[in-house]
């Protein structure tokens, strides 16, 4: 279908829309139903059965199945049955781990797609992209990314970047006129819009033409892999450390071998013990629950209303040692409200607070009074921001700014909102570089003029002339001067400061920006307020204590940035403010020097924006960086944590960033970092308690082939000990609260290794005592003779089990044992009964007993196991090492 040769209304008419009112819900329900969801090929989602097979894969698993094989061959079927169910326990708890994680990944997906502003039954609403259905009329507004192909219906300024599909770069410009050709190529149909393209620049309306894999891209096949996720270096750390430890524990399950072979030991038995040993040792399963702890992380993340885009971005976090902030939104609450307006060399004050309703002060006469009325008009009339009147019921939308200007106008009379003596010919929409818009409109008459709204201090520069008592005369240096005080002590207030200004325009062809922009005369300035967040000034504070620096980086007057900061206490009295000028005249070796000592960055374009975190990388900082419009994508594709608004930003923001917070809040950015932090040190705990009990394990039974006594642990009981009751309390641990002092502490450097800060050391020692008192526990048990091998065994195993479950306590805190309520973790209680749960049968229930060879334990023994047990926890935890 050729719809570039259709004119708006023809397009309209086939797919049976309507300009005004767009599809019914009942309509749009039906082609959902017909044409399917909006979006390209479902990536096949794992079957689960398939996820319970891949639990096969593992070396390990595959070296144990090789063992059955050789038990079975040899006769000893009891042997091989064990480890067969013992392999399908431990593959059914991963399988249940993986899912969990499978599941809130693909959750975090579904959360990270765009939404899509469409016409329903008259009103605009917004919906999830893959509910956009042919005929559905659409908003285009900068930053958008374009959910399906669309014909446009209407434009201003409205440029479309459509790389993903021709290869070019420079946004193209889109019209609605119906293009008379019979071959049109994607790049040359300029009144079209299609799936995956970004808008750069202006807004438009398109009408929905094709979705899902009917659209152009949906058609070219290729575009449509999957970037294959990625492991996070903390993943790929953990994995070269398994192949060390891989070897290390070859070494020494060979040593035991050799030991116990030389001591005369049954070959059959040493070769199980070898392997299972191997088994033991090999910490096989902790790169996989790395990756469930990170992924249940990311479910805490979404709970404090922060979304992780990558998962690599959870342990970037919890290095991070600067945050640059936006203010608007992000520090403050968006909820601007107008405060004064100042004209005819007069400031007027306004009331109310943030609504529909309040006061001004009164004009002295006339005049005054209808230059008042003008400013709001034609202010307002230099908006995108929208009333949407529903039977009385008021409501603005659009941006923060305008919405205040409308809200003031409305305030003082709503005719000068809705009275059309004026019409919008065309518009040189906001952007965050020029600092200001423009709009002309003409009147009755087809008189046209121009009005431009936008940062004072710059806009000043434009203009040569004033309205003073209803005449426009020449701006005096005197009066300019006048007005830079007014901007300066609004600003001094923490005012976000606008001017606005206008001029007749002679003709309205050929309109240049720069004529529209320029000798303009100043009508007047709007200050207003918008209240720092409560949240913000103690999460500024959180940072300090966690030595992460804030600084705040605005566009705004560098009066009203430091007045804020101040506020904030982000920066003490009058502490420097650098502003975009400053920037300008710095080189990057300058800006490098200073960036350090600076807090708040004013006047600032989205390109500084790029400069300053290159310059903190430069000096060894892990940056996070917010931003919300287009042009801010090159600074958080920079950053080493791109801050993305979920309520404000674009959709261009948001891809390339790495995390995105749904309440636009400062504060969520340091409750990630916290949850960042934390979720590193829960994964340095159970990489300890695992490791400490590998340890524990291989050196208890070196010790005793040494010795030349008997296997002090049967094969069949390191594997339970492995694969089943150690795996609950490692996943526990992972699910730790936070020590109290987790952010009172610098941030962790990127390049620290896993053991560092004393782990290596505490996993060997703790090793070396739960390995000593184990073999202590069965030389007494064996050495008293009236028992049999099997009871010094069970008092083994007991006494090893019961040591791991009590120094999983100690795992819990960098500092002493006694430092933190045991009963903190609840996951880790339950974990730890449940272990013990799995760990009685095998010593009670008779069946078991032949299958493990044990023997029932009376309350004696178990006295002695939980003194022994206890001992390495207490001593450590006494002597506070
Ligand atoms: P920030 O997002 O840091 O507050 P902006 O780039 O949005 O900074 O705004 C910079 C300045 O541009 C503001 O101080 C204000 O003077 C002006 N400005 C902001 N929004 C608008 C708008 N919609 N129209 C005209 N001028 C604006
Ligand atoms: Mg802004």
């Amino acid at each position: 279908m050729k719809w570039y040769k259709l004119s708006v209304n023809e397009v309209i008419n086939q797919l049976g829309s309507h300009a005004n009112f767009g599809l019914t819900e009942d309509i749009a329900a039906q082609r959902l139903k017909k044409n399917g969801s909006n979006q390209l090929t479902d990536q096949q989602k794992p079957l689960w059965f398939m996820l319970f097979f891949k639990q096969f894969q593992d070396f390990m698993v595959i070296v144990l199945l090789i063992a059955t094989f050789i038990a079975a061959y040899l006769g000893e079927f009891i042997d091989a049955i064990v480890i067969v169910i013992i392999v399908l326990i431990n593959s059914l708890l991963g399988f249940f781990q993986e899912q969990k994680a499978e599941r809130s990944l693909s959750k975090l997906k579904a959360m990270a797609t765009p939404n899509a502003f469409v016409l329903r039954n008259g009103h605009w609403v917004t919906i999830p992209s893959q509910h956009v259905v042919i005929g559905d009329i659409v908003k285009l507004k900068n930053g958008d990314r374009v959910v399906a192909d669309m014909r446009i219906i209407s434009s201003t300024q409205l440029a479309i970047e459509e790389s993903a599909l021709t290869g070019e770069t420079l946004p193209i410009q889109k019209t609605s006129q119906a293009i008379e050709t019979q071959q049109l190529n994607i790049a040359d149909q300029t009144n079209m819009a299609f799936m995956g393209s970004m808008v750069a620049t202006g807004h438009g309306i398109g009408i929905v033409v094709a979705t899902g894999m009917q659209t152009m891209v949906g058609q070219i096949a290729d575009l449509i892999v999957q970037a294959p996720s990625q492991k996070t270096p903390l993943e790929k750390r953990l994995q070269h450390l398994g192949k060390v430890l891989i070897f290390i524990s070859l070494v020494l399950t060979a040593l035991v071998v050799l030991a116990g072979v030389w001591q005369g030991q049954p070959l059959y038995q040493m070769f199980l013990a070898g392997i299972s040993l191997a088994v033991a040792v090999i910490p096989e399963g902790l790169p996989a629950i790395v990756t469930v702890v990170l992924s249940l992380g990311v479910q805490r993340m979404i709970k404090r209303k922060a979304i992780v885009r990558k998962l690599s971005a959870v342990e970037t976090l919890g290095s991070t040692s600067v945050i640059c902030s936006d203010k608007t939104g992000t520090l403050t609450e968006n909820k601007m409200t107008v405060v004064e307006l100042f004209t005819n060399n007069k400031s007027f004050q306004v009331s109310g607070g943030y609504g529909l309703t309040g006061s001004f002060t009164n004009a002295t006469n006339q005049v005054e009074s209808d230059m008042l009325n003008q400013l709001l008009m034609y202010s307002s009339l230099c908006c995108n921001a929208e009333m949407l009147d529903n039977n009385g019921n008021i409501t603005l939308q659009g941006d923060p700014t305008e919405v205040a200007i409308i809200m003031a106008a409305l305030k003082k009379d709503q005719q000068l909102v809705e009275a059309k003596t004026l019409t919008k010919v065309k518009e040189f929409p906001f952007d965050a570089n020029r600092k200001r818009m423009s709009v002309v409109v003409k009147d009755r008459n087809n008189h046209y003029m121009s009005i431009v709204k936008g940062a004072p201090d710059l806009l000043l520069d434009c203009t040569s002339k004033l309205t003073l008592n209803g005449q426009v005369q020449s701006l005096s240096q005197q009066m300019k001067r006048q007005i830079q005080q007014q901007i300066e002590s609004m600003a001094n207030q923490a005012y976000r400061t606008i001017a606005v200004c206008m001029k007749p325009l002679p003709s309205p062809h050929a309109l240049k920006i720069e004529q529209v922009e320029s000798q303009l005369i100043f009508m007047g300035l709007i200050g207003m307020v918008d209240p720092p967040r409560r949240e913000a000034k103690l999460a500024i504070k959180q940072c300090k204590d966690a030595g992460i620096k804030t600084i705040m980086i605005t566009g705004d007057h560098a009066k009203t940035a430091s007045a804020v900061a101040k506020s904030l206490d982000i920066i003490s009295s009058e502490q420097q403010v650098i502003t975009g000028q400053d920037l300008e005249v710095m080189s990057e070796e300058m800006l490098k020097q200073q960036v350090d000592h600076v807090h708040v960055f004013a006047r600032v374009t989205p390109k500084d924006k790029l400069r300053i975190v290159q310059a903190l990388q430069a000096n060894g900082h892990v940056v996070a960086m917010t931003g919300d419009g287009v042009n801010d994508a090159p600074a958080l594709k920079v950053s080493d944590i791109g801050v993305s608004m979920g309520k404000t930003g674009t959709d261009v923001a948001k891809e390339a960033s790495d995390l995105i917070l749904l309440d636009d809040n400062f504060a969520t950015i340091v409750g990630a970092v916290e949850e960042g932090r934390n979720i590193y040190e829960n994964i340095r705990k159970f990489i300890r308690y695992l490791l400490a009990s590998n340890v524990g394990e291989i050196l208890v039974m070196l010790f005793a082939m040494l010795a030349a006594l008997p296997l002090p642990l049967l094969p069949v009981q390191i594997l339970w000990v492995n694969l089943v009751t150690d795996g609950l309390p490692a996943l526990a641990l992972g699910l730790d609260r936070p020590e109290r002092d987790l952010m009172q502490h610098p941030p962790r450097p990127v390049k620290e290794g896993v053991f560092a800060r004393g782990l290596g050391i505490k996993i060997v020692s703790r090793g070396l005592f739960i390995g000593v008192i184990t073999f202590l526990a069965f030389v007494m048990a064996f050495q008293n003779g009236a028992q049999s091998v099997a009871y010094a065994r069970t008092i083994a195993f007991m006494t090893l089990v019961m040591a791991q479950l009590i120094h999983v306590f100690d795992c819990r805190s960098h500092r002493s044992v006694f430092d933190r309520n045991p009963f903190g973790n609840k996951y880790l209680i339950i974990a730890v009964i449940s272990s013990i749960a799995l760990l009685l049968p095998v010593i009670y229930f008779e069946p078991l007993q032949i299958i493990f060879h044990t023997v029932a334990l009376t309350g004696t023994d178990w006295l002695g196991i939980l003194l022994f047990s206890a001992l390495p926890t207490l001593l450590f935890g006494f002597t506070r090492r």
